[in-house]
């Protein structure tokens, strides 16, 4: 079973707290796994790379992979979760910050905004709604922390699931690949476990500006200016001028 964990070439201060318990606990060690690790230069369209590099290595060898974002906070309960579990997909779901009504939400103690995704049947169709706390079986997830079985590993990855533009989302492709297409099928695929994780993704970062082209600057400074760290706020102000 591969452990691939990527972090910024020059890392980013939310990435500080994974690195350090990463680093502490050594779960490559301490479970078995076959650890890529990568800090190479790139963005998005890299990520996009290594995971599809790491899930062929995995496909050929018939393992499967477990995957670790730069910025999620690993527990080694979330580790023997998805490692003694034999279902395909499993994911320790965390809350989504980078969202601004999600940092409202949770300062008012509102429900969080755990990054799964959950379709139910309502009248005339279908629901969807972000995981609760509890709830068993999603149609997609955030990657920060999921483990892909050796039987899942065994689908070949269309070319298109393969990132070209920095802003696409690397999950969306990856959970489309799973989702059933059985009209009766009540469930998803995508197995939760429960507590959920930290992320120390609270801000607009250096990280999420690399998704946009300098075009959209303006439009992004109107709905993300109050959740930007001041590294990307100097960005804009360069490339803005008296605009800003
Ligand atoms: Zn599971």
């Amino acid at each position: 079973m591969y452990l691939l964990w990527t972090e910024r070439p020059v890392r980013l201060p939310r990435e500080e707290e994974t690195h350090a318990w990463m680093e502490t606990n050594r779960p490559w060690e301490r479970f078995g796994l076959d650890l890529v690790y990568d800090n190479a230069p790139g963005d998005w369209i890299h990520y996009s790379e290594i995971f599809h590099a790491t899930w062929e290595r995995a496909r050929e060898q018939g393992t499967g992979f477990l995957n670790v974002e730069s910025d999620v906070i690993p527990t080694l309960d979330a580790f023997r979760a998805v490692l003694g579990c034999p279902q395909p997909i499993c994911v320790v779901p965390y809350e989504s910050y980078a969202d601004p009504d999600a940092k409202i939400r949770a300062a008012h103690g509102g429900p969080k905004n755990w990054g799964a995704v959950i379709e139910e049947r309502c009248r005339g169709g279908w629901d969807a709604h972000n995981a609760r706390g509890g709830e068993e079986w999603a149609v997609s997830a955030d990657l920060g922390f999921v483990r892909f079985g050796p039987a899942a590993c065994q689908k070949v990855l269309p070319e298109e699931s393969k990132l070209r533009l920095n802003h696409g989302l690397l999950h969306w492709t990856i959970f489309e690949q799973f989702r059933s297409k059985d009209p009766r099928d009540e469930r998803g695929r995508v197995h939760l476990h429960w507590p959920g994780l930290l992320q120390s993704h609270l801000n607009f970062d250096e990280g999420d500006l690399a998704h946009w082209n300098p075009g959209d600057y303006a439009t992004l400074l109107r709905t993300h200016r109050d959740y930007m760290t001041p590294g990307v706020l100097e960005i804009m102000r360069r490339y803005l001028g008296g605009s800003l």
